[in-house]
C-alpha cells in the first residue's frame, strides 16, 4: 500500500493518477470513476430519463463494473429500465464459467437478466464455427454474430438503447485498426454514441469509453467483483494485441496518448459523418434485418459457414 494520503479524504491512498497528479483511497477512486462515467453521459446524452438500457453483459471485468455504475447512476432516473442481456456463443470451458458470474451479479444487483444463444438464434455455435474451417478468423465471425444476437435480445427485452461496456483502451485500439485495415469511415460506426438516423437500428452507448482499462480493472479489484479472467481459446486479435502493446508503450513515454487518439478520432469522425452519405436500408431477404445489402452481414457469414 502507498505511504501518501487520498488528495480527498485521511486515508491511505491506493493508486495516483498521474495525468491528474491527485492520488485517491479506495472509496475516493470508486467516486471518481463512477462522477467519471456520469460525465460522460451527460456530455454525449446517452441517457434519457425513461430510457430503457440493454446492457450487454459477458462477465468480464468491464460489463460487470460497468453494470454496477449504471446500476448507481439509474437510481437517478427513477423512471428508467436496466436489463443485462448476455449471449452464450457455445464455446466450451469458456462461456459457461462467465454467464455463471454475470447471473450471479445480476441477482446481487437485482437486475433483470436475458440469455440468448447462437445455438438458438442461428442453430450453430462458435466451436462448430472453428470446426468448418480452421483457416477462418474466429472473431471476424463471432463478432458479427455477437452483435446480432445482442440487438435481438435487446429487441426482445423492449429495451430503448444497447449499452456496451468498450473502455478507453478498447477504443483507442479499434481507431488505429480501422486506419491500418484501411477503412476510416468505420471511424463513423465507433463512436461513443451510434444513432441511426433512419430509426432502424438501436441506439448503441459507451458509457466507460473515457475510462483507461487499468482503472476498470482496479474498479473491479476495489468492488470485490468476481470477473472472469482467463481468454477465449478462439481469440485471433493478433493486429490488435500488437496495437496494444505498442499503445501502451506509447502511454508510458507519452502519458495521454490514448485520450489524445479518441479526441482526434472525435475530430475526424465529426469531418466524415458531414461528407458520408445516408445510405438506404432494405429488410434481409433472410431475416428482415435493416441491411444496406439484399442479405445483412450475418446471413451472408452464416451462408458461407453452412454452404
Ligand atoms: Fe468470439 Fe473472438 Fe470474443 Fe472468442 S474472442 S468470444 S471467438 S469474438
Ligand atoms: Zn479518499
Ligand atoms: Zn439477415
Amino acid at each position: 500500500m502507498s505511504s501518501r494520503s487520498c488528495n480527498y479524504c485521511t486515508e491511505d491512498a491506493v493508486y495516483t493518477r498521474e495525468l491528474e497528479g491527485a492520488s485517491f483511497c479506495s472509496k475516493c477512486f470508486r467516486q471518481s470513476i463512477e462522477e467519471r462515467v456520469r460525465r460522460t453521459v451527460t456530455r454525449y446524452e446517452m441517457l434519457a430519463h425513461d430510457d430503457h438500457i440493454a446492457l450487454a453483459l459477458s462477465g468480464g471485468k468491464d460489463s460487470l463494473t460497468l453494470l454496477n455504475i449504471l446500476v448507481k447512476l439509474e437510481r437517478r432516473f427513477p423512471r428508467s429500465k436496466l436489463t443485462a442481456v448476455c449471449v452464450d456463443e457455445g464455446i466450451d470451458g469458456y462461456r459457461d464459467e462467465a454467464l455463471l458470474l454475470a447471473t450471479k451479479e445480476c441477482e446481487r444487483l437485482g437486475v433483470e437478466q436475458t440469455t440468448v444463444s447462437y445455438r438458438e438464434l442461428f442453430g450453430i455455435t462458435t466451436d462448430e464455427i472453428v470446426k468448418t474451417d480452421p483457416d477462418k478468423t474466429p472473431c471476424s465471425y463471432c463478432g458479427v454474430l455477437r452483435r446480432k444476437a445482442i440487438n435481438k435480445a435487446a429487441l426482445m427485452v423492449g429495451a430503448t438503447k444497447i449499452a456496451t461496456a468498450h473502455n478507453l483502451d478498447d477504443e483507442a485500439q479499434t481507431v488505429l485498426l480501422n486506419m491500418l485495415h484501411g477503412d476510416p469511415m468505420r471511424l463513423v460506426r465507433s463512436a461513443p454514441v451510434l444513432r441511426d438516423v433512419r430509426g432502424r437500428f438501436l441506439t448503441r452507448i459507451k458509457p466507460l469509453c473515457d475510462i483507461p482499462e487499468k482503472e476498470v480493472v482496479l474498479y473491479a479489484y476495489l468492488s470485490g467483483l468476481e470477473f472472469q479472467s482467463i481468454s477465449c481459446p478462439h481469440s485471433s486479435e493478433a493486429l490488435r494485441n500488437d496495437i496494444r502493446a505498442f499503445l501502451n508503450q506509447m502511454e508510458q513515454k507519452h502519458p495521454g496518448t490514448k485520450f489524445t487518439l479518441l479526441r482526434s478520432a472525435e475530430r475526424l469522425r465529426e469531418l466524415l459523418a458531414k461528407s458520408a452519405p445516408s445510405v438506404g436500408l432494405n429488410d434481409c431477404e433472410k431475416c428482415g434485418d435493416p441491411t444496406p445489402h439484399r442479405y445483412c452481414e450475418a446471413c451472408n457469414m452464416l451462408e458461407t459457414i453452412t454452404a
